[in-house]
């Protein structure tokens, strides 16, 4: 989920902002403002017990804000993410949305601060009040509206700063200019929250065949490092055919090649929940290469996983798909699939020891069916998803 507050003095263009980003982020809209407008049009109990204080440019009080908010939120439980504009406009409703976050397992992620000068909004809500329709978009009210927001609302900034999430914007910029900036935080944000697996397993205990299903189940981007090479000795480049003498002797690609083919893999990827790396870290230099680039792409390794399959099990399963059409080079010999074998032990089997010992691995039993094997990787899968 992504959810993020708006805020600012009247007229700093968090409406306008708000309409921007709520398509752009597939964002649930909470406009306070809006719904006591709507409670007041429909002649609602709250919408008469707030008619006189909005007309006023009061605050109206936090117990009708924290029911209409309350009421939108749980008639919406489905929404990827959720857009607050004019709330917390106080301390307590500072709380209140911390609340509603914990009910429903997510946290704000950001709130944009944008900032105006009191002259300007003036200006601005006098223009706006010439078209809107709007009771309070008059000098008199205009100016109670601001006393109330650098009086009660404006201290409110304090409590997000000691958050970390508080984000200041210069609201006096161009409409572009405005939404430009808050997007890039947000892009920032967003691969923070991808969900980032890395799955091991010996060659032979299906993370080729369970990483793509599952890459497919939950919208991420399958980065199989055998693949992509696969594709370069497709292609007969010089890479490819140096590829190919070391899949033939059973050794491991050097790194240069594998990293530039991933950071290709992570640019062009856009518009996906995360990543699924199979087959990569091999071995420990791989493992700091791939945290440097999640690091910087804002991202981080989510899960790890390794799936466990007894080695003799491995053998005939390896054993039996060099008899197939599914046979690769680099397993259509008992002495190929011995030295890959060896390979992991050697090299791989470090790697996930130092991540079970930084992040904990998750393992997951190989035996069974496909499917039982998808469902259990599928649990862990889900749990991440919830974790973010
Ligand atoms: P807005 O549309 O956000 O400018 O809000 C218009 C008016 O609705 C404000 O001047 C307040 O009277 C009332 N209002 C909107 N949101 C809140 C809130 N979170 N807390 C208290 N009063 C609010």
């Amino acid at each position: 989920m992504l959810n993020i507050a708006l805020f600012g003095p009247p007229g700093a263009g968090k409406g306008t902002q708000s309409k921007l980003l709520i398509d752009k982020y597939n964002l649930f809209y909470i406009s306070t403002g809006d719904l006591l407008r709507n409670e007041i049009a429909q002649e609602t109990k709250l919408g008469l017990e707030a008619k006189n204080i909005i007309a006023s440019g009061g605050l109206v009080p936090d117990e009708i804000i924290v029911q209409i908010i309350e009421k939108t939120i749980t008639e919406n439980p489905e929404s990827k993410g959720f857009l607050f504009d004019g709330f917390p406009r106080t301390y307590v409703q500072a709380y209140i949305l911390e609340g509603l976050m914990i009910r429903l397992n997510t946290s704000l992620n950001c709130l944009f601060s944008l900032e105006l000068d009191e002259e300007e909004s003036v200006k601005r809500l006098l223009e706006r009040g010439k078209t809107s329709g709007r009771s309070d978009d008059n000098e008199e009210v205009i100016r109670n509206r601001l006393k109330e927001y650098y009086d009660k609302t404006l201290p409110v900034l304090q409590f997000f700063k000691d958050k970390g999430i508080h984000y200041s914007i210069n609201g006096a910029n161009s409409i572009e200019k405005v939404n430009k900036d808050i997007s890039k935080i947000l892009q920032n944000e967003l691969s923070k929250s991808l969900l980032n697996i890395v799955l091991f397993g010996h060659p032979g205990s299906g993370r080729g065949s369970q990483g793509m299903a599952l890459a497919q189940k939950y919208g991420l981007e399958y980065v199989s490092t055998g693949k992509m090479l696969e594709r370069e000795i497709e292609k007969g480049t010089e890479t490819g055919k140096r590829i190919k003498d070391l899949y033939e002797n059973g050794q491991l690609v050097p790194d240069e090649i594998v990293v530039q083919i991933i950071e290709e893999k992570i640019e062009n990827s856009k518009g996906i929940k995360g990543f699924i790396f199979k087959g990569f870290p091999r071995t420990l230099v791989q493992s700091y290469i791939l945290d440097g680039l999640l690091k910087k792409h804002g991202s981080a390794i989510s899960e790890i996983i390794e799936i466990e399959v007894p080695t003799l099990d491995l053998i005939s399963r390896l054993d039996a798909r060099s008899k197939t059409d599914r046979c690769m080079p680099y397993d259509n010999s008992t002495t190929k699939i011995v030295k890959r074998l060896q390979e992991h032990e050697t090299k791989t089997v470090p790697v996930i020891e130092k991540y079970n010992q930084q992040h904990g691995v998750k393992k997951i039993d190989g035996m069974g069916t496909f499917e039982e094997v998808f469902e259990r990787l599928s649990n862990v899968i889900e749990r991440g998803f919830r974790k973010i």
